[in-house]
Protein backbone atom coordinates (compact mmCIF):
# COMPACT_ATOMS: atom_id res chain seq x y z
CA UNK A 1 0.00 0.00 0.00
CA UNK A 2 1.58 3.02 -1.33
CA UNK A 3 0.38 5.13 1.50
CA UNK A 4 2.42 2.75 4.02
CA UNK A 5 5.48 3.14 2.62
CA UNK A 6 7.16 5.59 4.64
CA UNK A 7 5.66 4.32 7.89
CA UNK A 8 7.17 0.08 6.67
CA UNK A 9 10.59 2.34 6.16
CA UNK A 10 10.41 2.75 9.86
CA UNK A 11 9.73 -0.70 10.65
CA UNK A 12 5.91 -1.17 10.58
CA UNK A 13 3.80 -3.69 8.95
CA UNK A 14 0.45 -3.71 8.44
CA UNK A 15 -0.97 -6.43 10.78
CA UNK A 16 -1.57 -9.92 10.56
CA UNK A 17 -4.95 -11.09 11.71
CA UNK A 18 -6.21 -14.54 12.24
CA UNK A 19 -8.34 -16.85 10.23
CA UNK A 20 -10.75 -16.90 13.01
CA UNK A 21 -10.35 -12.93 13.60
CA UNK A 22 -11.10 -12.89 9.65
CA UNK A 23 -14.14 -14.59 9.91
CA UNK A 24 -15.75 -12.55 12.38
CA UNK A 25 -19.22 -11.79 11.75
CA UNK A 26 -21.88 -9.62 13.84
CA UNK A 27 -23.96 -12.01 15.80
CA UNK A 28 -26.76 -13.17 13.70
CA UNK A 29 -25.49 -11.85 10.60
CA UNK A 30 -23.18 -12.85 7.39
CA UNK A 31 -21.47 -9.29 7.77
CA UNK A 32 -18.08 -9.41 8.89
CA UNK A 33 -16.78 -7.12 11.86
CA UNK A 34 -14.01 -5.10 11.46
CA UNK A 35 -12.12 -4.97 14.85
CA UNK A 36 -10.59 -1.26 14.60
CA UNK A 37 -9.45 -1.74 18.41
CA UNK A 38 -8.13 -4.98 17.59
CA UNK A 39 -5.58 -3.67 14.54
CA UNK A 40 -4.80 -0.57 16.90
CA UNK A 41 -3.76 -2.55 19.70
CA UNK A 42 -1.85 -4.65 17.04
CA UNK A 43 -0.44 -1.38 15.85
CA UNK A 44 0.51 -0.38 19.48
CA UNK A 45 2.60 -3.70 19.97
CA UNK A 46 4.79 -2.80 17.24
CA UNK A 47 5.15 0.82 18.81
CA UNK A 48 6.16 -0.38 22.10
CA UNK A 49 8.75 -3.24 20.00
CA UNK A 50 10.15 -0.78 17.57
CA UNK A 51 11.04 1.88 20.75
CA UNK A 52 13.33 -0.45 22.55
CA UNK A 53 15.79 0.46 19.61
CA UNK A 54 14.74 3.57 18.69
CA UNK A 55 15.11 7.50 20.15
CA UNK A 56 11.57 7.40 22.50
CA UNK A 57 9.44 9.95 20.15
CA UNK A 58 7.64 13.00 21.94
CA UNK A 59 4.37 14.10 21.33
CA UNK A 60 3.05 17.76 23.31
CA UNK A 61 -0.62 18.33 22.95
CA UNK A 62 -1.68 21.63 23.53
CA UNK A 63 -5.00 22.24 24.77
CA UNK A 64 -6.87 25.50 24.83
CA UNK A 65 -9.68 26.46 26.73
CA UNK A 66 -12.33 24.02 28.52
CA UNK A 67 -14.19 21.79 25.71
CA UNK A 68 -15.12 18.28 27.78
CA UNK A 69 -14.82 16.69 24.63
CA UNK A 70 -11.22 17.76 23.85
CA UNK A 71 -10.36 16.76 27.55
CA UNK A 72 -11.38 13.22 26.84
CA UNK A 73 -9.55 12.73 23.36
CA UNK A 74 -6.38 14.53 24.56
CA UNK A 75 -6.79 12.21 28.09
CA UNK A 76 -6.98 9.03 25.56
CA UNK A 77 -4.27 10.10 23.65
CA UNK A 78 -1.91 10.70 26.39
CA UNK A 79 -2.89 7.28 27.95
CA UNK A 80 -2.25 5.55 24.71
CA UNK A 81 1.48 6.60 24.66
CA UNK A 82 2.20 6.11 28.04
CA UNK A 83 0.48 2.45 27.21
CA UNK A 84 3.41 2.28 23.83
CA UNK A 85 6.23 3.84 26.09
CA UNK A 86 5.90 6.84 24.32
CA UNK A 87 6.20 10.69 25.54
CA UNK A 88 3.84 13.38 25.81
CA UNK A 89 2.73 16.06 27.27
CA UNK A 90 -0.19 18.21 27.87
CA UNK A 91 0.10 22.06 27.86
CA UNK A 92 -3.37 23.43 29.31
CA UNK A 93 -4.09 26.85 28.70
CA UNK A 94 -7.49 28.66 30.01
CA UNK A 95 -9.53 30.24 27.87
CA UNK A 96 -8.81 33.59 29.55
CA UNK A 97 -5.08 33.16 28.53
CA UNK A 98 -5.50 31.62 25.18
CA UNK A 99 -4.73 34.74 23.00
CA UNK A 100 -3.51 34.28 19.25
CA UNK A 101 0.29 36.20 20.44
CA UNK A 102 0.35 32.98 23.89
CA UNK A 103 -0.07 30.47 21.58
CA UNK A 104 1.44 31.50 18.73
CA UNK A 105 4.56 32.06 21.30
CA UNK A 106 3.61 28.54 22.45
CA UNK A 107 4.02 26.74 18.56
CA UNK A 108 7.28 28.77 18.54
CA UNK A 109 8.86 27.36 21.24
CA UNK A 110 7.53 23.70 20.34
CA UNK A 111 9.06 23.60 17.19
CA UNK A 112 12.29 25.22 18.20
CA UNK A 113 12.66 22.03 20.65
CA UNK A 114 14.24 19.36 19.39
CA UNK A 115 13.33 16.90 22.55
CA UNK A 116 9.51 17.48 21.09
CA UNK A 117 8.96 15.53 18.19
CA UNK A 118 5.02 16.04 17.39
CA UNK A 119 2.85 18.98 17.76
CA UNK A 120 -0.84 18.73 18.26
CA UNK A 121 -3.34 21.19 18.49
CA UNK A 122 -6.29 19.95 19.73
CA UNK A 123 -9.47 21.48 17.85
CA UNK A 124 -11.72 23.01 18.73
CA UNK A 125 -9.96 26.57 19.98
CA UNK A 126 -11.84 29.28 22.01
CA UNK A 127 -13.56 31.47 19.49
CA UNK A 128 -11.15 34.14 20.66
CA UNK A 129 -8.31 32.92 18.76
CA UNK A 130 -7.40 32.81 14.85
CA UNK A 131 -7.60 28.77 14.76
CA UNK A 132 -5.99 28.54 11.44
CA UNK A 133 -2.99 30.61 12.19
CA UNK A 134 -2.12 29.01 14.99
CA UNK A 135 -2.20 25.21 13.33
CA UNK A 136 -0.68 26.77 10.58
CA UNK A 137 2.58 27.53 12.59
CA UNK A 138 3.24 24.20 13.27
CA UNK A 139 6.77 23.09 11.92
CA UNK A 140 6.21 20.82 8.99
CA UNK A 141 8.53 17.98 10.65
CA UNK A 142 6.12 18.01 13.53
CA UNK A 143 2.58 18.11 12.11
CA UNK A 144 1.75 14.83 13.31
CA UNK A 145 -1.95 15.41 12.50
CA UNK A 146 -1.18 15.98 8.63
CA UNK A 147 -3.22 18.75 8.69
CA UNK A 148 -0.89 21.86 7.21
CA UNK A 149 -2.08 22.99 4.31
CA UNK A 150 1.47 21.68 3.03
CA UNK A 151 0.32 18.39 3.64
CA UNK A 152 -3.09 18.27 2.61
CA UNK A 153 -1.08 19.35 -0.99
CA UNK A 154 2.02 16.86 -0.33
CA UNK A 155 -1.34 13.71 -0.01
CA UNK A 156 -3.39 15.42 -3.08
CA UNK A 157 -0.08 15.36 -5.50
CA UNK A 158 0.27 11.47 -3.84
CA UNK A 159 3.82 12.23 -2.28
CA UNK A 160 3.27 9.83 0.38
CA UNK A 161 6.97 10.91 2.18
CA UNK A 162 4.95 13.01 4.01
CA UNK A 163 2.28 13.14 7.30
CA UNK A 164 -1.06 11.85 6.59
CA UNK A 165 -4.17 12.45 8.38
CA UNK A 166 -4.30 10.15 11.48
CA UNK A 167 -7.78 8.82 10.83
CA UNK A 168 -8.04 7.98 6.73
CA UNK A 169 -4.94 7.00 7.68
CA UNK A 170 -6.26 4.58 10.04
CA UNK A 171 -9.12 3.61 7.58
CA UNK A 172 -6.12 2.41 5.03
CA UNK A 173 -4.64 0.12 7.45
CA UNK A 174 -7.59 -1.17 8.86
CA UNK A 175 -8.82 -1.93 5.32
CA UNK A 176 -5.23 -3.57 4.25
CA UNK A 177 -5.19 -5.68 7.13
CA UNK A 178 -8.52 -7.32 6.50
CA UNK A 179 -7.64 -7.53 2.64
CA UNK A 180 -10.61 -5.90 1.57
CA UNK A 181 -9.96 -4.55 -2.21
CA UNK A 182 -9.56 -1.31 -3.08
CA UNK A 183 -8.12 -0.91 -6.34
CA UNK A 184 -10.88 -0.52 -9.23
CA UNK A 185 -13.49 -0.81 -6.60
CA UNK A 186 -15.89 1.87 -6.94
CA UNK A 187 -15.57 3.72 -3.12
CA UNK A 188 -17.72 6.59 -2.01
CA UNK A 189 -16.88 8.64 0.55
CA UNK A 190 -19.95 10.73 2.06
CA UNK A 191 -18.22 13.39 3.90
CA UNK A 192 -15.67 16.33 2.28
CA UNK A 193 -13.95 17.55 5.28
CA UNK A 194 -10.92 19.06 5.33
CA UNK A 195 -9.52 16.19 7.82
CA UNK A 196 -11.80 13.30 7.26
CA UNK A 197 -13.44 13.00 4.06
CA UNK A 198 -10.92 14.93 1.88
CA UNK A 199 -7.74 13.10 2.40
CA UNK A 200 -9.95 10.01 2.67
CA UNK A 201 -10.93 10.70 -1.12
CA UNK A 202 -6.79 10.60 -2.00
CA UNK A 203 -5.68 7.71 0.10
CA UNK A 204 -8.32 5.73 -1.76
CA UNK A 205 -7.60 7.02 -5.26
CA UNK A 206 -3.69 6.27 -4.37
CA UNK A 207 -4.79 2.71 -4.40
CA UNK A 208 -6.60 3.09 -7.44
CA UNK A 209 -10.25 3.01 -6.25
CA UNK A 210 -13.08 4.99 -8.34
CA UNK A 211 -13.82 7.38 -6.22
CA UNK A 212 -17.41 9.31 -5.46
CA UNK A 213 -17.51 12.48 -2.84
CA UNK A 214 -20.88 13.09 -1.44
CA UNK A 215 -21.76 15.71 0.81
CA UNK A 216 -24.58 17.85 2.09
CA UNK A 217 -25.82 19.15 -1.23
CA UNK A 218 -25.70 15.37 -3.02
CA UNK A 219 -28.95 15.18 -4.74
CA UNK A 220 -29.96 10.84 -4.28
CA UNK A 221 -27.57 10.20 -1.68
CA UNK A 222 -28.93 6.75 -1.62
CA UNK A 223 -28.56 6.13 -4.89
CA UNK A 224 -24.96 7.22 -5.26
CA UNK A 225 -24.11 5.24 -1.60
CA UNK A 226 -25.76 1.90 -3.42
CA UNK A 227 -22.56 2.27 -5.94
CA UNK A 228 -20.57 1.46 -3.73
CA UNK A 229 -18.32 -1.70 -3.01
CA UNK A 230 -16.75 0.23 -0.16
CA UNK A 231 -18.54 3.15 1.24
CA UNK A 232 -16.67 5.19 3.94
CA UNK A 233 -19.05 7.54 5.37
CA UNK A 234 -17.98 10.50 7.76
CA UNK A 235 -20.64 13.08 7.81
CA UNK A 236 -21.19 13.45 11.49
CA UNK A 237 -25.01 12.76 11.23
CA UNK A 238 -26.16 9.85 13.76
CA UNK A 239 -27.82 6.62 12.03
CA UNK A 240 -27.61 8.56 8.62
CA UNK A 241 -27.29 5.49 6.34
CA UNK A 242 -29.19 2.59 6.85
CA UNK A 243 -29.39 -0.42 5.01
CA UNK A 244 -31.27 0.77 1.90
CA UNK A 245 -28.19 2.99 1.21
CA UNK A 246 -26.16 -0.36 0.62
CA UNK A 247 -25.13 -2.70 -1.87
CA UNK A 248 -25.36 -6.64 -0.87
CA UNK A 249 -22.16 -7.53 0.45
CA UNK A 250 -20.48 -3.63 0.38
CA UNK A 251 -17.67 -2.96 3.17
CA UNK A 252 -18.90 -0.07 5.29
CA UNK A 253 -16.44 1.96 7.47
CA UNK A 254 -18.02 4.12 9.91
CA UNK A 255 -16.09 6.95 10.78
CA UNK A 256 -18.93 9.47 12.59
CA UNK A 257 -19.31 9.11 16.40
CA UNK A 258 -21.76 10.39 18.78
CA UNK A 259 -23.12 10.29 22.16
CA UNK A 260 -27.03 9.87 22.38
CA UNK A 261 -29.26 11.71 25.27
CA UNK A 262 -28.72 8.21 27.10
CA UNK A 263 -25.05 7.80 26.90
CA UNK A 264 -24.74 5.49 23.94
CA UNK A 265 -22.13 5.93 21.23
CA UNK A 266 -23.54 5.05 17.57
CA UNK A 267 -21.82 6.09 14.52
CA UNK A 268 -23.22 7.90 11.07
CA UNK A 269 -24.75 4.18 10.09
CA UNK A 270 -27.33 2.42 11.11
CA UNK A 271 -27.00 -0.92 13.13
CA UNK A 272 -29.10 -2.60 10.31
CA UNK A 273 -26.83 -2.21 7.56
CA UNK A 274 -25.03 -5.40 9.26
CA UNK A 275 -28.32 -7.15 7.48
CA UNK A 276 -27.36 -6.45 4.08
CA UNK A 277 -23.40 -4.90 4.16
CA UNK A 278 -20.41 -7.81 3.54
CA UNK A 279 -18.01 -6.04 5.61
CA UNK A 280 -18.80 -2.89 8.86
CA UNK A 281 -16.58 -1.54 11.05
CA UNK A 282 -18.61 -0.96 14.87
CA UNK A 283 -18.84 1.63 17.08
CA UNK A 284 -17.42 2.05 18.77
CA UNK A 285 -14.59 -0.28 18.55
CA UNK A 286 -14.04 0.80 15.00
CA UNK A 287 -12.01 3.36 13.38
CA UNK A 288 -11.59 5.52 16.66
CA UNK A 289 -8.59 3.22 18.02
CA UNK A 290 -7.29 3.52 15.03
CA UNK A 291 -7.27 7.13 14.53
CA UNK A 292 -4.89 7.18 17.94
CA UNK A 293 -2.65 4.69 16.68
CA UNK A 294 -1.69 6.18 13.77
CA UNK A 295 -1.05 9.43 16.21
CA UNK A 296 1.31 7.22 17.62
CA UNK A 297 2.50 5.88 14.61
CA UNK A 298 3.12 9.51 13.04
CA UNK A 299 4.91 10.71 16.31
CA UNK A 300 7.02 7.45 15.50
CA UNK A 301 7.97 8.72 12.07
CA UNK A 302 8.82 12.63 13.23
CA UNK A 303 11.18 11.27 15.74
CA UNK A 304 12.56 8.59 13.71
CA UNK A 305 12.79 8.80 9.91
P1 LIG B 1 -17.44 17.82 9.42
O1 LIG B 1 -18.66 18.29 10.13
O2 LIG B 1 -16.26 18.70 9.28
O3 LIG B 1 -17.85 17.38 7.94
C1 LIG B 1 -19.01 16.63 7.70
C2 LIG B 1 -19.18 16.44 6.21
O4 LIG B 1 -20.33 15.63 6.02
C3 LIG B 1 -19.38 17.72 5.43
O5 LIG B 1 -18.54 17.70 4.30
C4 LIG B 1 -20.86 17.68 5.00
O6 LIG B 1 -21.06 18.17 3.69
C5 LIG B 1 -21.15 16.20 5.04
N1 LIG B 1 -22.55 15.97 5.44
C6 LIG B 1 -23.21 16.52 6.47
N2 LIG B 1 -24.50 16.11 6.49
C7 LIG B 1 -24.65 15.30 5.43
C8 LIG B 1 -25.75 14.61 4.90
N3 LIG B 1 -26.96 14.65 5.46
N4 LIG B 1 -25.56 13.88 3.77
C9 LIG B 1 -24.36 13.84 3.17
N5 LIG B 1 -23.26 14.48 3.65
C10 LIG B 1 -23.43 15.22 4.75
O7 LIG B 1 -17.08 16.44 10.12
P2 LIG B 1 -15.70 15.60 10.24
O8 LIG B 1 -14.75 16.33 11.08
O9 LIG B 1 -15.27 15.10 8.91
O10 LIG B 1 -16.26 14.36 11.09
C11 LIG B 1 -17.30 13.53 10.62
C12 LIG B 1 -17.69 12.57 11.70
O11 LIG B 1 -16.57 11.75 11.99
C13 LIG B 1 -18.09 13.18 13.03
O12 LIG B 1 -19.07 12.38 13.63
C14 LIG B 1 -16.83 13.13 13.84
O13 LIG B 1 -17.08 13.08 15.24
C15 LIG B 1 -16.27 11.83 13.37
N6 LIG B 1 -14.82 11.71 13.49
C16 LIG B 1 -14.37 10.57 14.04
C17 LIG B 1 -13.02 10.36 14.15
C18 LIG B 1 -12.57 9.10 14.74
O14 LIG B 1 -11.43 9.00 15.13
N7 LIG B 1 -13.44 8.07 14.78
C19 LIG B 1 -12.11 11.33 13.71
C20 LIG B 1 -12.61 12.47 13.11
C21 LIG B 1 -13.98 12.65 12.99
Amino acid sequence: MRCFKRAAEAGFVIPALSPEVLGKTFPGTQCRLLDGKLVASMMHDQCRTLVKSKPQPKLVAILAGEDPASQVYVGNKSKTFANVNFASETIRIPSSESTDASLLALVDKLNANPGVHGILVQLPLPASVNAAAITNRIAPAKDVDGFLPLHAGTLATGDFGRFLPCTPFGVMVLLAAYGIPIAGSRTVVVGRSNIVGKPMSFLAQSEDATVTMAHSRTKDLPAICREADLLIVAAGKPNLINRDFVKPGATVVDVGIHRLADGTLCGDVNANVREVAGALTPVPGGVGPLTIAMLCVNTALAAWN
